[in-house]
Formats: structure tokens, C-alpha cells, sequence
């Protein structure tokens, strides 16, 4: 059986003014997949959500959603796709179930969104004002205002961005559970935990340009530090000596602490049988296994927390 594609992005590139969004970003969704993009506050990811979602046109490139050109089919496209974008607000005194049921009646697919409510968990607050529900409340809301046409591909944008860890897994359960019922599911994310744990597949995107795309497991596996191993080492001794284990990359002194990288599968047992060996005593030893977010500093020399300076935005634009 062949792969469906429910996106397939060539070469989009959008500027604004001198500020470059997107530059010759390419790669395909598949059918079924929750797709994520990855980066930093600036990176594009908005910019390229918005481009799929009939909301930006972009520069260059060729963009196909469900088959269809975003720009020139976007009245085919809309009812079959559902968007979430960072900057959704809704009028502070309209009640839950009165905005579900003023978005159903926009589209002749509708879902009922009483079930929808009971989905989403919000089935207790269908009467509260949408002003007075809770950040999570009011996220898991537009994601149901985003799914109530039964759209065959979802778009979210940075849905869990201020949230509490309680709130950010309801929400990812509740992505789980779209795309269980088959949905496609396109998320931009700058959160490193979100994209490992949700993600079939993650673009890294630094500076509008793709840096990197695969599953999170294998990113990790090709372009990781591998494993961190750190410990407390009161009385000196040369750190050099751990540097000739096999696997070893580096190694530091941090005061008293000594951190060991490298990429080995036994390298905890190696590190810990040297230091036995060389009668060194140790404490309070950690071993950490690399993450997307050690790839992503790797790749790109930024961390995803980073939000640029006016400075760097200004040597952007050149
Ligand atoms: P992200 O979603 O990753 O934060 P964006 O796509 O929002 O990134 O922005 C990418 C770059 O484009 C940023 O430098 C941002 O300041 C700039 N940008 C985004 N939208 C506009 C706009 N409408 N006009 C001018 N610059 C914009």
C-alpha cells in the first residue's frame, strides 16, 4: 500500500521586507502522521503554518495540501482543513457551546459539538463565557473550534505556549485522540518535550531554513551527544584518563564536578570501571540521555528558549 500525502511543501520561500521567514523550505506530511515543526521564537513556523492554511502566500514554491493549491483552491481547501493560530481570540462574552455552535454553522460537514464538548473535556463549561475559562480550558476550546468541520488535516500553532505541565497534558492526549480518528495532524511546537513525545516526524527550523527532519528517536540517535554522565569528584585527578575510554568526545572539570560526553552504549560502566581502576572516588554521578533539545543547540548553536535581540533581527535582515 502507498503513502498518502497529505502535504507536500517544494521550495517555499516568503520574505517580509528584508526579513527572510521561510527560505526554500521542502518536505511532505503523510496521511495520518502528527508532523511537528521545531524551533525558536522567530524561526518561521507561523509563517509557514500560515502559508498552508490558505492564510499567506508565499513568495516561491509549490504548496499542495490534500492535493490542492492553498492560494487558487482555497475555497476547495478551507472546509476540509482546521487551523488553531497562536493569535485566535474569541469575544470575551460568548458562551463555549454558542461559539461551537457559530463555527458549526459556518460549514455543511459540522460535527455535533455537544459530543465535541465531551471530547475535549469541556462538556461542564458549554455555558461559561469563553472570557472566564482557564488557559487550558480556552486552548482544548479552539482546538474544537479547529475540528468542529471534521477536517482531514488540523494546523496548530504553538497550542500548548504558556500552559501549566497539567494543562500541556491534557492537551497532548487530546492530539493523541485526534489522530487516532484518523486525522492529520501539522504541529509547530518550541517546546523540545512536546515534539519527542507527540511527533511521528520533526522539521527542525532555525532562521526560516529546515536544519534537519526525521523522527525524533532517530535525530537523536544520529545527531545527539549521545550521553551525558556527570559526577562529583572531591580530591584531584587527571581528567585526561577518562578521555581515552572508548566512546568518550569530551570531557570537562566544572569546579568539582567532571562531565563526560560521548556515544557509547556501555559508556556509563566504562567511565565508572576507569574511575575504579584509578582509584578515584565519586558522588552523586547522573547519566542523561541526549534529547532533541542537545540536537537542536548542535545543529543550529541556539537554544529553543532563545527569542532573538533586535540586533540579531536587524542582521537577519540582510
Ligand atoms: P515563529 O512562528 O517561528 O515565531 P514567524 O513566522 O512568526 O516565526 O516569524 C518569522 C520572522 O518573520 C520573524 O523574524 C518575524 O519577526 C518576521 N515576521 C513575521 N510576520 C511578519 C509580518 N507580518 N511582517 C514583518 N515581519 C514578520
Amino acid at each position: 500500500m502507498t503513502t498518502r500525502i497529505a502535504v507536500d511543501v517544494q521550495s517555499l520561500s516568503k520574505r517580509y521586507g528584508d526579513t527572510i521567514a521561510a527560505a526554500d523550505v521542502s518536505f511532505e506530511v503523510r496521511q495520518g502522521e502528527i508532523f511537528g515543526v521545531l524551533g525558536p521564537n522567530g524561526a518561521g513556523k507561523t509563517t509557514v503554518i500560515e502559508c498552508l492554511a490558505t492564510l499567506r502566500r508565499p513568495d516561491r514554491g509549490r504548496v499542495r495540501v490534500l492535493g490542492l493549491d492553498p492560494q487558487r483552491d482555497a475555497r476547495a481547501l478551507r472546509p476540509r482543513i482546521g487551523v488553531q493560530l497562536q493569535s485566535a481570540a474569541l469575544q470575551e462574552r460568548i458562551k463555549l457551546w454558542e461559539a461551537l455552535d457559530l463555527f458549526a454553522s459556518f460549514y455543511r460537514r459540522a460535527r455535533d459539538w455537544r459530543a465535541l464538548l465531551t471530547q475535549l473535556g469541556l462538556a461542564e463549561s458549554a455555558d461559561i463565557p469563553f472570557g472566564r475559562l482557564s488557559g487550558g480550558q480556552k486552548q482544548r476550546a479552539f482546538i474544537g473550534l479547529a475540528l468542529i468541520n471534521q477536517p482531514e488535516v488540523v494546523f496548530l500553532d504553538e497550542l500548548t505556549t504558556s500552559l501549566d505541565p497539567h494543562a500541556r497534558h491534557a492537551i497532548w492526549n487530546l492530539v493523541q485522540e485526534i489522530r487516532e480518528q484518523g486525522v492529520t495532524v501539522f504541529l509547530t511546537t518550541h517546546v523540545m518535550e512536546e515534539a519527542e513525545r507527540l511527533c511521528d516526524r520533526v522539521a527542525i527550523l532555525s532562521r526560516g531554513r529546515i536544519v534537519a527532519l526525521d523522527s525524533p528517536q532517530h535525530l537523536v540517535r544520529v545527531f545527539g551527544v549521545g550521553c551525558r554522565i556527570s559526577f562529583s569528584a572531591p580530591e584531584p585527578f587527571d581528567v585526561r584518563d577518562l578521555a581515552a575510554v572508548a566512546g568518550v568526545d569530551r570531557v570537562e572539570r566544572v569546579g568539582e564536578r567532571v562531565i563526560v560526553q560521548g556515544r557509547s552504549d556501555g559508556l556509563v560502566a566504562d567511565i565508572v570501571g576507569s574511575l575504579t581502576a584509578m582509584g578515584v572516588r565519586c558522588m552523586d554521578l547522573r547519566a542523561e540521555q541526549a534529547t532533541l533539545e542537545d540536537v537542536f543547540i548542535e545543529l543550529t548553536g541556539e537554544t529553543l528558549r532563545e527569542t532573538r535581540t533586535e540586533e540579531e533581527c536587524e542582521a537577519l535582515r540582510s
